[in-house]
């Protein structure tokens, strides 16, 4: 039976979710997440493997087409190259990608590899190790570090790095980032901060972009543009390249510009919820029915709803400040 496509009320076509696979993590990024950790979902509680890759076979007939694997950090639940193999068997699909913390990588690198992963984004943002120890309360650079030369080494393209810029912390190494696309086919993607878990510290250290690409204008002289935000292959960030260089310069305005014009997304937490927007307070819960042994008619009906309440935009202007606080961890960021 041919199942009619995930398009939302906006007419917009959904072909990319995010799967958050754990709610832990074995870092405390300042931005994300408190020193003392999160009151963690029971192990029972969160999707097993085969619940999600039913539900991603079931949505790719209707169009899904790309898989994010995240978390919290993915890296820290056993087995995720079981899981990477699940989905590349699923044909429809066309990508399958990872977000980690980098902490497990080097470790895992080779079977994720040979479960048929080929792109990756790693979180780093600093190059510094005493900054980064700071940034993420853990003494780990150089364990990071040898996670993303060891992707390198065993084939991964693109390897992503993704730096969320914090002012005052780590804004004074974007030269750095800059100097590394020199020497390294690395994406680096500068992400704006966005207000999660403490709204005093961000307000205290974020700051909108465009200061930033001038900054490096004025070091490397006119970037390059590459391409726009969700624009074929380029995800959220506008795209651009210091002339000679092999990396790639990215820039994700996540709270300065809105592109919910053109979202393609969908999020699945752990524990099962759809949510419709990074944003929204509304999800559709899938575990229920995935536990209940339910057909994949009732599965599509759950789709359907995602796709009515899909918002138009985030809303996030219609809040008090907060409610506008996110869990990252908690909703695949
Ligand atoms: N633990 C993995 C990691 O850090 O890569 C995957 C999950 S993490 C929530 C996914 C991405 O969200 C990371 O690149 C992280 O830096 C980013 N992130 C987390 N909190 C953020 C915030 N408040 N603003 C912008 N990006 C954030
Ligand atoms: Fe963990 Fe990733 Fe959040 Fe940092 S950003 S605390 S690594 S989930």
């Amino acid at each position: 039976m041919t199942m009619s496509p995930l398009i939302d009320s906006y007419q917009r076509p959904v072909t990319y979710l995010r799967v958050s696979i754990t709610d832990r993590c074995n870092l405390r990024c300042l931005y994300c997440m408190p020193e003392e950790g999160l009151q963690w979902l029971e192990a029972g509680n969160i999707l097993t493997y085969n619940e999600i890759i039913r539900l991603v076979e079931v949505a790719s007939r209707r169009g899904l087409r790309k898989v994010r694997i995240t978390g919290g950090e993915p890296l820290v639940r056993p087995g995720v190259a079981s899981l990477i193999e699940g989905l590349r068997a699923i044909e429809a699909l066309s990508d399958v990608t990872l977000t980690t913390n980098g902490v497990f990588l080097k470790e895992q690198v080779a079977g994720l590899y040979r479960a048929g992963l080929r792109r990756i984004n790693i979180s780093l943002d600093s190059l510094n190790p005493a900054t980064f120890a700071k940034i993420v309360r853990r003494d780990i650079f150089s364990r990071v570090w040898e996670g993303i030369e060891a992707a390198e080494q065993i084939g991964f393209d693109p390897i992503k790095i993704n730096v969320v810029l914090q002012a005052g912390v780590n804004d004074h190494e974007t030269d750095d980032f800059v100097r590394l696309t020199l020497k390294r086919p690395y994406h680096i993607r500068f992400i704006e901060y966005m207000p999660c878990a403490n709204w005093d510290r961000w307000v205290a250290t974020y700051r909108p972009f465009g200061p930033v690409k001038e900054v490096i204008e004025q070091e490397w002289g006119p970037l390059i543009p590459l391409g726009l935000p969700n624009e074929g292959d380029a995800g959220p960030a506008e795209n651009f390249r210091v002339p000679g260089a092999s990396g790639v310069i990215g820039f994700i305005h996540a709270v300065s510009h809105d592109f919910c014009g053109t979202c393609n997304r969908i999020r699945l937490t752990a524990d099962g919820k759809m949510r419709p927007c990074l944003y929204s307070e509304t999800a559709v819960d899938f575990k229920a029915a995935l536990r209940g042994g339910c057909d994949d008619a009732t599965l599509n009906r759950l789709l359907d709803h995602v796709m009515k309440v899909k918002p138009k935009y985030h809303e996030l202007d219609l809040r008090p400040k907060e409610k506008q606080l996110l869990t990252m961890v908690n909703i695949g960021g």
